[in-house]
């Protein structure tokens, strides 16, 4: 079997349906739950069958059944829908044994100072791995991850997107950045076959009353705008929506404004549609 990445979540932090949210999109969810989407998590299975996910979100007991062994969890950042699921490698629930989880000294120190972290980590149920920006993670023969530096809102660690090599191809996975520029962008994806791009607005319009510079996401009409002017060979999906977000509904002008401007720069779907498609594998 080659290196295979599994869509195992494709929605911002607190997923869709949203807690308690009334939008038509949580409440279409809800009554439908084909339409119901995970927190933005990937799964990772390398050729010799080991298994990894990136980010441990709060709906992490359904996403690790989503391959086949747990050997590690690599994370981006300390945000809820990224790391609360590390929670569930505790007593109360699976009581790990020496989990590798990688991330950044930030988080670890973050990790180690704050419960119920702090206890999962005295009594050595994760193993934590520091991860330095542009040095690989090699995770198995013909499996590794490099961490990319993003910005992002820093209260509590760093963040980071991850480059997935396998034998044939390489994946960007880049859920949560504040900005992006032409310039950044275009070293993001340089090397990279398929990407996974931080969705989270599409537009301004969907937060009435809000001040944008209190938004910390590069909306999707932005990133196009980028894409169109850079023409990478790049095949890019968006991943990480709120609940919010209109590319939610196929049938919206949003979804059909998206299809029509990545048909017109060129670019091809990295997985299944412009907006990732849960569920879906990608060999690498
Ligand atoms: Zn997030
Ligand atoms: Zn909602
Ligand atoms: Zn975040």
């Amino acid at each position: 079997m080659p290196a295979t990445a599994i869509l195992l979540g494709t929605a911002q932090d607190g997923g869709l349906p949203q807690v308690r949210c009334r939008c038509a999109h949580c409440e279409r969810a809800r009554a439908d739950p084909r339409r119901a989407r995970r927190a933005a998590c990937l799964g990772l299975v390398s050729a010799d069958g080991r298994g990894f996910l990136v980010d441990a979100t709060p709906d992490f007991p359904r996403q690790a059944e989503g391959i086949p062994s747990l050997d590690g969890i690599l994370l981006t950042h300390a945000h809820l829908g990224h790391l609360a699921g590390l929670a569930f490698l505790g007593t109360e629930a699976m009581g790990a044994r020496d989990m590798p989880v990688f991330c950044g000294p930030r988080l670890a120190e973050h990790l180690a100072r704050h419960e119920p972290y702090a206890s999962i980590l005295a009594a050595g149920r994760i193993l934590l791995r520091e991860i330095t920006p542009g040095v690989p993670v090699e995770l198995a023969p013909g499996l590794s991850a490099e961490p990319v530096l993003v910005p992002h809102r820093a209260e509590w660690s760093e963040t980071f997107a991850f480059r997935i090599r396998g034998p044939r191809r390489t994946l960007l996975w880049l859920p949560d950045i504040d900005r992006l520029t032409a310039t950044s962008l275009r070293t993001f994806l340089r090397g990279v076959d398929l990407a996974f791009l931080d969705g989270t607005f599409w537009s301004a319009d969907e937060l009435p009353g809000r001040d944008i510079r209190e938004i910390p996401h590069p909306f999707v009409t932005t990133t196009l705008d980028l894409l169109d002017r850079l023409s990478p060979r790049t095949a890019v999906s968006f991943i990480h929506l709120n609940h919010t977000n209109p590319l939610w509904n196929p049938r919206s002008a949003a979804s059909a404004e998206l299809r029509r401007r990545l048909d017109a720069a060129g670019l091809a779907c990295a997985a299944g549609g412009p907006v990732a498609r849960e569920g879906r594998r990608i060999s690498l």
